[in-house]
Order: C-alpha cells, then structure tokens, then sequence
C-alpha cells in the first residue's frame, strides 16, 4: 500500500527533497530514500508503507520505555519495515533493514489508521506506540493514525532515534504526547560507525521536541569498550540535566545482537556506574533497563525520596503506582513530572 509521503518538496532540478528526517535525501524519479520506505515514482514521493504493519503488539508501557506516562498502562504498539539508521546492535534488524537487505521488498499486513484505533479500543490500551522501527520514516502513517487517535481520547508515542526536521515535529506536536528519544553515545565517531548517523541533530530533537512541550524520555543502550566511559556518560547526563533535569534517564543493558556478537552483554556495575552519573549531575529521574533491579527501576519523589512507583521484573512488568492522579507525591504532595491522565 503506498501513498503520497506529503512531508516532501519539489526541488527545481526536478528532484524531491524528503522533508522527514535529517537525512534530507534528494531523489530522482525511481530512487529510495535511505530507509528504504520512501521512494519517488511518477514524479512523487511516495511511502510505500503507509497501512501496512510488520509488528503490532498490545505491551505494556512500560516496555516502551516511558515510566512517566500513564503507569501501568497498556500501549498498542506498531511499526513497519524500515529504518533511516543502520545500527550494528539493532534489536529489531529484521524488520528496520528489511528493504535494504532483501532488494527494496516491503512487507506487511494491512493495517489502516482506523483499524489500529478501533483495535487500540477495543483492547484498552489508552496509547498508541509507533515503535519497533523508526517511526519517522512512516511519519504519514503515524500522522494519520494518531490524529484519529486523539479524536478517540487515546494519547500517542514515539519511540525515535531523534532524526525528525523540525518541520516533522511541529506536524506532530499537536498529536504526539510523548517521545522516548535515543541518545545512543554521545560521539559522533560512535553515530558514524556504529548508526550510520550523526549526533547533533539527535540532540536538537530532543531540545526541541521538549521546547514544544511534548513529554520526553531518553534511552541509553551502554555497551562495553563503546560508549561506556565515565566522561561519555557524564556529557550525556550534562546534556540532558541542561535539557530539563526531571527528563527521565533509561540506562539499558546491551545483549550482544546482530553485528555486534563479539561484545559480552553489559554488566550490572555499569549500569549502577551510570546511574549514580546521572545522581551527580542532579537529573530527578534515572532508570536501569534490560535487567531485573527494583531498586534502580523504581521511582522515587524527588523531594521526599520515598518510593512512589514500584517496578520490577526486567521491562517493569511489575508497576505499583502509589501516586495520586496527577502525579502527585502521596506522603508529601510533590508534584512529579509526567503525563498521568
Ligand atoms: S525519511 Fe527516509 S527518505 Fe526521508 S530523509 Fe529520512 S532517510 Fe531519507
């Protein structure tokens, strides 16, 4: 199923520009863009994914990971083929570089905007995730599916390596409410090698993406001899704490995947190291990932330090929320940062 990709601009050498993401490809009659799911064809720049899901699953939130967004709640869950990075570690490369490694094949089942709302419903998911793949690439799609979803009183997310133009996030602004953003290393080397991509324009979604107000959560995948340094970790802390420092942490453990079988799986200690960085820098919230540790992926008021959110089990399948509705601190009336309803 493909339609227009109008996120796009004639160019006057007849090319078009792919306004999606900071890739900016310029493309000719028949070229694809680097994800690999935009493509233009008749003079147009088309998404050959749009309505068509490679993965859709009902998941926690928490699995997301947001903790800060409607605890314990349930978020459907979608993506397609495709992706504009190219990460060596990437847990889902089966379906993010699909296209590329299987000769611009697109796959899916048909899944249209309504269909997606109605099933959310029908669930009782109170979200939608665009997830699995990068979500950037469908952006149509995604745009699509949570206006219609927010007509539907359902809340929308984004779970993103942080490539979108501005001009991406102002569209989306009025219906996403949420983006966990990667920041994957803070070298740009590491983007390069390792992601076939750059960091600065990473670090200027997530600046803009929470100027525009919309909830955002960071996930760092710390893996061992790459981006695991105490300095690295650190200028990560520093760039978020100067973000906003209530911006939720996630410090997740590597598991050697994909290209990078080479790398053992990444030990508790870092885990522990990075989020007493983060304590340093002053950030409200850290979070470690991919690991079973109550202690360190629970949450805790800021004010009063008590326990608040209990999770356990390692993507938080165990969540007691102690907080009051609008997040606020049951023992000393604290309001913490989120989206609670
Ligand atoms: S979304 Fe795809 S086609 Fe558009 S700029 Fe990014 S990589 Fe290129």
């Amino acid at each position: 199923m493909s339609q227009n990709a109008w996120l796009s601009k004639k160019l006057k050498n007849s090319k078009i520009l792919c306004e999606a993401c900071s890739k900016a490809c310029v493309l000719s009659e028949d070229e694809y863009g680097i994800c690999g799911v935009r493509k233009v064809e008749d003079g147009q720049l088309k998404l050959l994914v749009y309505g068509l899901a490679a993965a859709a699953n009902i998941d926690p939130v928490e699995k997301k990971p947001m903790f800060h967004f409607l605890p314990q709640s349930k978020a459907f869950s979608l993506g397609t083929v495709g992706c504009n990075f190219s990460c060596k570690f990437c847990q889902n490369h089966d379906i993010s570089q699909y296209p590329k490694e299987n000769n611009h094949e697109i796959v899916g089942r048909e899944f249209p905007p309504e269909h997606i709302v109605k099933l959310a419903l029908e669930h009782g998911c109170d979200s939608i995730a665009y997830t699995y793949n990068e979500p950037i690439v469908f952006f149509e799609y995604t745009y699509d599916t949570a206006k219609l979803a927010h007509e539907k009183g359902l809340k929308n997310i984004y779970v993103t390596s942080g490539y979108e133009t501005h001009k991406a996030i102002d569209l989306l602004e009025p219906y996403i409410d949420g983006m966990n953003i990667d920041i994957k290393s803070f070298s740009n080397e590491f983007y390069k090698e390792i992601c076939g991509a750059r960091l600065k324009p990473v670090l200027e979604t997530v600046k803009y993406a929470h100027e525009k107000g919309i909830w955002v959560e960071i996930t760092t995948l710390l893996i061992q001899g790459k981006n695991d340094s105490d300095e690295e970790i650190r200028e990560i802390a520093k760039f978020i704490a100067s973000v906003d420092k209530s911006i939720p942490w996630h410090l997740s453990a590597f598991h050697p995947m994909y290209k990078m079988l080479d790398i053992p799986r990444t030990p508790e200690s870092t885990l522990l190291r990075a989020y007493k960085i983060g304590q340093e820098e002053g950030l409200k919230y850290l979070y470690i990932g991919n690991i079973d540790n109550e202690d360190h992926e629970s949450t805790y008021c800021p004010n009063c330090k008590k326990r608040v959110v209990d999770r356990s089990g390692n993507i938080g399948q165990y969540v007691i929320n102690k907080l009051r509705d609008n997040g606020v601190c049951p023992l000393c009336n604290y309001e913490l940062e989120g989206v609670w309803k």
